[in-house]
């Protein structure tokens, strides 16, 4: 295929991003679609599907333009309509020559764009082999979604929509989940919509302002700020939440705002050069075009006769892309015009000015940006260079800094936050989807309790999310093990919890449990009423009276004498910070190893004093785990003995920030401790984070167990020696020598196996790696 004459030299500048229509029908009837209920009505004349030969010819002049442009990455997103209406067999074609005709000039980039509803596993599969990463259109919970995505006989998508978003969580399909666009309703509750995509753990967030222009302007019931009204309780919620997902419209105003590059054409000044190819072959300017007028988004060229360079040159793509000498006066002038760019272009249409104008959101736009930079101008620029969130959105990936400084063994404080800050909105993510399982239930009360708390003591109510145990509930919830009923009501327990960190008056039903009334991370007040299954909390003042039949108990806030049967979750005071040990959380018996039950006083004088010491023993042998140990570990439970007196300890994925273990001397209480919380580190970064490709089965031998392992065993199992190796490095005498050359020669060992497995992913390598480094850099000779 060759170039036409017209393209002129000097050429305009390459185009990197191609949009394929490869189907132009829909299964939903969305009432706010800019393809089929805005201006442009072109896509009645177009195919349904694509043809093959189009693909074929698109491919080649995808492939053309990379080459002589020497581009060595392009970035194509499959679209619809409905792109998943092609079927299978359909997709595959359409992969299998993109990817022939693309891959051998420039790396190819694939993603779709899907309302979800047909998405099935056979599907994943296809996009796992062809490294299709799929973005799921969702407005947020069924609410809000059923305003406007619609089948065509009104019955609503939210259901389909959630169990194609519950595939893509899946291991195997992880890697293709992109993330989710939601677009925006400001008669939605913003923070419920928040939290609701939110509980789909996508990468990324992406919030689309509704199409709209100054001919036919967006609805505002709100009044002439209803976007950056709407947008601004998101925008401070995620801050609180430490940034737990990218959300691209803030991401992009952040990076803008720190000179970067906004990475979309919503806002900021790059040039967007998106190219658009529709089924039946002819290229076109972006689909947000679409709503300006019909045949806005035409240009007359196709993809048969003409290149990509000649659309490039075509003179309204080329006035598309003219940054701020595109923009009228207005904008020019504009204070904010590096963060906002105008906005989108087809949103600055009006039938006088053409697109001569700011956007018709430019007051929404305007104050969103003023508020964010008023409100956070320093921890706005951080979050680009340092966020867990940043890095999590794209490929659920942790930022490399964060592999490089829990590769040395240790880990900085600010590196336990940020796994600190992913499990918080992990945990609030199970919460919604609870509520959502609650809702029109008389437990409905116990979550709206959490709501308005949420608003009133954001920090009371992070610091009872934060208990270790409660993922444990909420998954046993959402998931419960056979012959196991759901224990919805331990809801009420949560919120009264929250409520009593909080110091808030309220009433609330909690469960009675064994004859106890849990308040998780607080403690236990004993019920005197045999049988009774619920009691009835008035909280006040820090404290709360229990009404459960007869039984009436008060217990004061703390610091005041608690009544007989309170049994609070006990402390330890280790130099400057506080330990809980948790002997009665209903949920802390997640171990492999059987919890003890109530300390009496002597056994829990004899912990404290062993967790002091063992606590001096780290201090002093490894300090560089202290930083780590004081940011993350929150909790120790006291595990049963062993009768063969053998040490025992644990951690568990669903616990983050607990371990268990029995009593033991200092020295080897402290190695437990330490032990363990690498698990505790490692299995908080596998929750974010791909290290390893999730179908490889192959067991790998390892030198401290008799039988082979699967591969996440030998990381953790690896990355636990390593930090028992340093503490056997730092202490005296031959036999700590011994130990530490055994432990240092199991880490080593381990570490080549997993490299050589070929499935570790670049993030996985790049921990692996830096673990070695770790074990490099320590001298031969211990003391
Ligand atoms: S799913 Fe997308 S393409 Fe289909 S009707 Fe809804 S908005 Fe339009
Ligand atoms: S805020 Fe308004 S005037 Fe300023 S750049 Fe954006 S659209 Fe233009």
């Amino acid at each position: 295929m060759s170039t036409t004459p017209g393209e002129s030299d000097p050429w305009p500048p390459p185009l990197h991003q191609y949009v394929l229509k490869v189907h132009s029908r829909c299964d939903l009837a969305c009432d706010h679609c800019y393809v089929y209920e805005h201006a442009d009505q072109s896509w009645r004349a177009r195919p349904r599907k694509i043809a093959p030969e189009t693909v074929a010819a698109a491919a080649l002049r995808i492939a053309e333009h990379a080459r002589e442009r020497g581009l060595h990455r392009v970035n194509l997103v499959l679209h619809g309509g409905e792109p998943l209406l092609l079927g299978a067999a359909g997709l595959a074609m359409v992969l299998t020559r993109l990817r022939a005709a693309i891959e051998p000039v420039a790396e190819l980039d694939l993603r779709m764009q899907s309302n979800g509803v047909l998405l099935s596993p056979q599907l994943c599969d296809l996009f796992v082999e062809h490294g299709v990463r799929v973005g799921i259109s969702l407005d947020g919970d069924a609410t809000a979604n059923d305003r406007h995505r619609r089948f065509a006989n009104g019955a609503s998508s939210h259901a389909q929509v959630r169990r194609a978003l519950a595939l893509l969580r899946r291991p195997e399909y992880r890697r293709c989940y992109a993330g989710i666009l939601c677009t925006i309703d400001v008669r939605n509750d913003p923070v419920q919509v928040y939290r609701a995509l939110l509980a789909e753990a996508p990468p990324r967030i992406d919030f689309l302002l509704p199409h709209a222009t100054w001919v036919d302007p967006p609805p505002r019931p709100g009044g002439a700020t209803s976007y950056a009204d709407w947008l601004l309780p998101i925008y401070r919620r995620w801050v609180r939440d430490g940034r737990p997902v990218d959300i691209r419209l803030f991401d992009s105003l952040l990076a803008a705002a720190a000179g970067g590059r906004s990475g979309t054409e919503a806002v900021g000044l790059d040039p967007s050069g998106l190219a658009v190819i529709e089924t039946d072959g002819t290229w076109e300017l972006a689909d947000s075009m679409k709503t300006a007028f019909d045949g806005a988004a035409g240009t007359g060229l196709d993809v048969f006769r003409h290149s990509a360079n000649v659309l490039a040159a075509h003179p309204e793509f080329a006035r598309s892309r003219r940054g701020l000498t595109g923009l009228c006066q207005t904008c020019r002038d504009c204070s904010v015009v590096g963060q906002c760019g105008g906005g989108l272009r087809a949103h600055r249409y009006s039938a006088a000015g053409g697109f001569d104008n700011p956007s018709v959101y430019c007051a929404d736009l305007k104050k969103l940006i003023v508020t964010m930079n008023d409100e956070s101008p320093e921890t706005a620029v951080a979050a680009r260079s340092t966020g867990l969130a940043g890095d999590r959105l794209l490929d659920g990936l942790p930022a490399a800094d964060l592999l490089d400084d829990l590769g040395t063994g240790h880990g900085s404080g600010a590196s336990l936050h940020r796994l600190a800050a992913a499990q918080l909105a992990y945990v609030r993510g199970l919460l919604v989807q609870i509520a959502d399982r609650v809702a029109g239930t008389p437990l409905a009360e116990a979550w709206e309790l959490i709501v308005r708390l949420d608003e009133e003591a954001t920090e009371a109510v992070s610091a009872t999310f934060a208990h270790p145990y409660l993922r444990r509930w909420a998954r046993r919830c959402l998931a419960p093990v056979a012959g196991e009923a759901p224990d919805w009501a331990y809801l009420g327990a949560l919120a009264a919890a929250a409520a009593v960190r909080a110091g808030v008056d309220t009433d609330i039903e909690v469960p009675v449990r064994s004859g106890l009334v849990h308040l998780p991370g607080l403690g236990a007040q004993a019920i005197d009423e045999p049988g009774e299954r619920s009691a009835r909390l008035s909280i006040a003042g820090g404290g709360f009276t229990a009404r459960a039949g007869r039984s009436l108990v008060t217990v004061p806030p703390a610091g005041a004498t608690p009544p007989a049967g309170w049994a609070p979750v006990r402390q330890v005071e280790l130099s400057g910070w506080t330990l809980l040990i948790d002997d009665i959380d209903p949920y802390r018996d997640c171990y492999q190893w059987p919890v003890t039950g109530r300390l009496d006083p002597a056994q829990l004088a004899s912990w404290r004093r062993s967790l002091a010491a063992a606590w001096a023993r780290i201090e002093h042998t490894t300090p560089g785990q202290i930083a780590g140990l004081r940011a993350g570990l929150r909790t120790v439970t006291p595990l049963r003995v062993d009768p063969g007196g053998r040490l025992r300890s644990a951690a568990s994925r669903d616990a983050f920030g607990a371990l268990g273990t029995v009593p033991a001397a200092p020295d080897p209480l402290a190695e437990l401790l330490v032990h363990e919380f690498q698990h505790v580190k490692l299995g908080a970064v596998l929750d974010v984070s791909q290290l390893y490709d999730p179908a490889y089965r192959k067991r790998l031998s390892v030198p401290w167990r008799d039988d082979p392992r699967p591969l996440e065993g030998v990381l953790q199992g690896t990355y636990a020696h390593l930090a028992v190796a340093d503490i056997w490095r730092a202490r005296p005498g031959p036999l700590a020598r011994q130990r530490h050359r055994r432990y240092r020669g199991w880490t080593v060992r381990a570490i080549d196996e997993l490299a050589g497995t070929g499935a570790l992913t670049e993030h996985g390598h790049r921990f692996v790696r830096r673990m070695r480094q770790t074990v490099d850099s320590w001298s031969d000779d211990p003391r």
